[in-house]
């Protein structure tokens, strides 16, 4: 029970339940209206034209529906799916893909800020008038075979649209930033799971399990399994609100949703470092974590909850950060 609801390490049973929750249509994604009001036009207006929808961008968090949305992307235009991982891509992968792609499918590159320039530049006129350009000698003596392809979708998914480069950016036809969730949104996210899972749930408690989810369904998610294993082996199976409770004092999940090492980094940068400014490659050291997992997954937030703040030269713990860690230490409690 000491494993993270942030990052754990999952395994196929975990991955697989993940798959089962999944929205398969734009109707059951819950929140992100604008996003979704957008995006329905653009899709219901492609296949009204039947054409291949336009390049799409997704850029948000860990767990905020990346992958979910390219996934219903597809189911609603009823066309194939081919999911890659960016940073595994080799400019010959690029290549192989985009060959057997067909008309109008779907290209997901998840961590597409971490594609390689060799792979990212046989992209372009891939996106842009749907032309594979291959080259091949050197000098005078190269020769470039230009390949016709179908019109096809691409969806990029990044947690960091700031590292994208302003060429692979513009080729993008649609942008959509995904925001936290309110505990409202998780709150029917975690009902609809509990169903699928056939658990029963109090309200409350599905309440307090959608507060301390950081804005996130895929660590709501995650949190009511774990509940659910309370649940089933410490009690009648029911989760009711002390069930709720019990689990994520186990879990170490804090009234605000920090972990462990949340509250780890908070108190590096308050008594470490004497409130900061701290740089990103001295905390990492102090934490014993990479900086991308910092950067990308615990930062994000406690920076929307005002708990730290970056700036040029380094985080620096708030006020209300100080507080947290402070009201934490002196109840000795989480809650
Ligand atoms: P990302 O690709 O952004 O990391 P995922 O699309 O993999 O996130 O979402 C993680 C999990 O959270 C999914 O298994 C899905 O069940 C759930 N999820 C994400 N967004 C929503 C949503 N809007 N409504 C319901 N469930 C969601």
């Amino acid at each position: 029970m000491s494993d993270s609801v942030v990052t754990p390490v999952l395994d196929p049973e975990d991955e697989e339940l993940e798959r089962s929750l999944r929205p398969k249509r734009l109707d059951d994604f819950v929140g992100q209206e604008r996003v979704k009001e957008q995006l329905g036009i653009a899709l219901e207006a492609a296949k009204g034209r039947g054409e291949a929808l336009d390049h799409v961008l997704l850029a948000g968090p860990p767990g905020l529906g990346k992958t979910t949305l390219a996934q219903i992307i597809r189911a609603e235009l009823g066309v194939g799916l081919r999911t890659v991982a960016g940073p595994a891509l080799e400019k010959k992968d690029v290549a192989a893909i985009l060959t057997a792609i067909e008309p109008l499918d779907v290209l997901f590159i998840d961590e597409i800020h971490r594609l390689n320039r060799a792979a990212e530049e046989i992209l372009y006129p891939a996106l842009e008038d749907f032309r594979l350009d291959i080259v091949w000698g050197e000098g005078a003596a190269a020769r470039t075979l230009t390949i016709d392809l179908p019109p096809f979708t691409l969806v990029g998914a990044t947690t960091r649209s700031g590292l994208l480069t302003t060429p692979l950016r513009d080729r993008f036809g649609m942008t959509f930033r995904l925001g936290y969730y309110e505990p409202e949104q998780l709150g029917v996210i975690v009902r609809r799971s509990a169903g699928i899972l056939d658990v029963e749930i109090e309200d409350t408690a599905a309440d307090e399990i959608s507060r301390r989810s950081r804005g996130t369904p895929r660590i709501a998610n995650r949190i009511l399994r774990r509940v659910r294993d309370v649940a089933e082996v410490r009690h009648a199976g029911r989760i009711t609100d002390d069930v709720a409770r019990e689990a994520l004092e186990l879990l170490e999940v804090d009234g605000c949703g920090l972990e462990r090492i949340d509250r780890e980094l908070l108190s590096a940068i308050a008594d470490k470092f004497d409130g900061g400014p701290v740089g990103l490659s001295t905390l990492s050291v102090a934490l014993g974590e990479e900086t991308d997992t910092i950067e990308d997954v615990y930062e994000p937030y406690l920076l929307q909850l005002g708990f730290i703040q970056r700036t040029p030269r380094g985080r620096v713990i708030t006020q209300l950060g100080r507080a947290h860690i402070g009201s934490v230490r002196t109840d000795g409690t989480l809650f």
